[in-house]
């Protein structure tokens, strides 16, 4: 095949390209770990000098299609575990979460809730007003933990290559396996059937791609339903996407967005890199791929996370310290709450606070604690706040956790979005 039948762009272009192609390809086959039998043609392709022919195996559209991902995430796990335990509690509005009298939130709910309008994260005091007769469990993360284990042995069935990111939600990377004639959509089928039987709750999925748009699937066909994104229909698929959609984009930055006339990934895409980057930040970077379909992160089995934190962009400004105050209780709660569902939570070792000014300075404070309390993130923001003194757009909260280094997992950089 003619190099101009794959870079159509013109003969000087051409011979640019052409000079940097060995590098290129290089950089291609270092990231491409999972198809061993496609990496052996495009050796012996690039071997036998033909490279035209190898690059066309591994261009990056050809490369970025290789990959399958399924999201594999559990259908309302938590009221799904206590319903599997005491069936009298199907067929009836159920949450799990805090109580209403200790400012508690809704971890999980049920259908049966939802069409109340309740929902996960919510507070409990707003669901026991929009659902007076809700029955109200409080959680019980050993037994979650146990179900979750149990999954992700079934997972472990399929591949290697398993990233649970809470307890009931994990990636799997099957690109390549022979499992089901090698069609992830069987695959996908196949281990919701398993999760039916043996461990009686359902489960969706999405398979795509890549991380970003498996997550996504996973959502459209839910509760017990799957959502296929083949390579050839990313470009559509994704250019619909409202931009609400994509990962780490919240309430405020899909509004701002909004605002410059980008409601959807497509009109996105008009926006240029340095423009993204200038509004963004780093983030910028981030949305000019995803907005296009394209998320290279790979799925890691062994990802040891070094922290957690929460954290929210206000739509108004907080004015000043005592405003900030005000707002610890609600981030400190949502903390917990993503905290508990950690599938193996280590030691803390740092409670740690982010304030981001309006003038978009940032800073952070931390400190030396084991189980940090509202009384320590209040003084660390007190701390943090006193540096500068103004308005505040943004708040976290979160910890760090012990012994990371200890463990030999630093070479794990942290995903896009941490
Ligand atoms: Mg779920």
């Amino acid at each position: 095949m003619a190099p101009d039948t794959i870079y159509p762009k013109g003969k000087a272009a051409i011979r640019e390209d052409w000079k940097r192609l060995p590098e290129r390809l290089e950089q291609i086959v270092a990231t491409w770990n999972h198809d061993r039998a496609l990496r052996a043609m495009f050796q012996d392709e690039a071997r036998l000098g033909c490279l035209s022919d190898a690059l066309l195996l591994v261009s990056p559209v050809h490369f970025g299609s290789m990959r399958k991902i399924i999201h594999c995430d559990c259908d309302c796990f938590y009221a799904a575990v206590e319903m599997r335990d005491d069936p009298s509690l199907r067929g009836k509005p159920l949450a799990v979460g805090g109580r209403a009298e200790a400012r508690g939130v809704i971890a999980t709910c049920n259908y049966e809730a939802r069409a109340f309008g309740v929902h996960s994260a919510m507070s409990t005091a707003r669901a026991l007003r929009l659902c007076p007769q809700l029955t109200l469990l409080p959680p019980d993360f050993r037994r979650y933990r146990e179900v979750s284990q149990q999954i992700l042995a079934i997972y472990r069935d399929y591949t290697p290559l398993v990233e649970p990111l809470s307890l009931d939600e994990a990636y799997l990377d099957v690109s390549g396996l022979e499992h089901c004639r090698g069609s992830a959509t069987l695959m996908a089928e196949e281990i919701r059937a398993r999760i039916r039987a043996e461990v009686r709750i359902t489960a969706s999925a999405g398979i795509a791609p890549n991380k970003f748009l498996a997550k996504v699937a996973s959502d459209w066909n839910k509760p017990d339903g799957q959502f296929v994104i083949r390579p050839q229909d990313v470009d559509a698929f994704v250019a619909a996407l409202p931009v609400s959609r994509i990962f780490g984009v919240g309430k405020v930055t899909a509004t701002r967005l909004q605002k410059h006339g980008a409601r959807t990934c497509g009109d996105l895409r008009a926006w240029e890199l340095a423009r993204l980057i200038g509004e963004f930040g780093r983030f910028g970077t981030a949305l000019h791929q995803l907005c296009r379909g394209i998320d290279e992160r790979p799925v890691r089995p062994d990802r040891v996370r070094k922290s957690l934190s929460v954290e929210t962009t206000y739509a108004r400004d907080l004015p000043d310290l005592a405003a900030c105050h005000a707002e610890l209780p609600a981030l400190i709660a949502e903390f917990r709450r993503r905290f508990a569902k950690l599938s193996a939570p280590r030691p803390v070792h740092q409670a740690m606070i982010k304030v981001k000014f309006a003038d978009f300075t940032q800073t952070t404070a931390e400190c030396a604690s084991a189980a940090p309390d509202e009384p320590v993130w209040a003084a660390l923001l007190d701390e943090a706040w006193a540096r500068r003194e103004r308005p505040v757009r943004l708040l976290g909260v979160g910890v760090r956790f012990a012994d990371v280094a200890a463990c030999g997992a630093e070479e794990n950089q942290p995903g896009l979005f941490e």
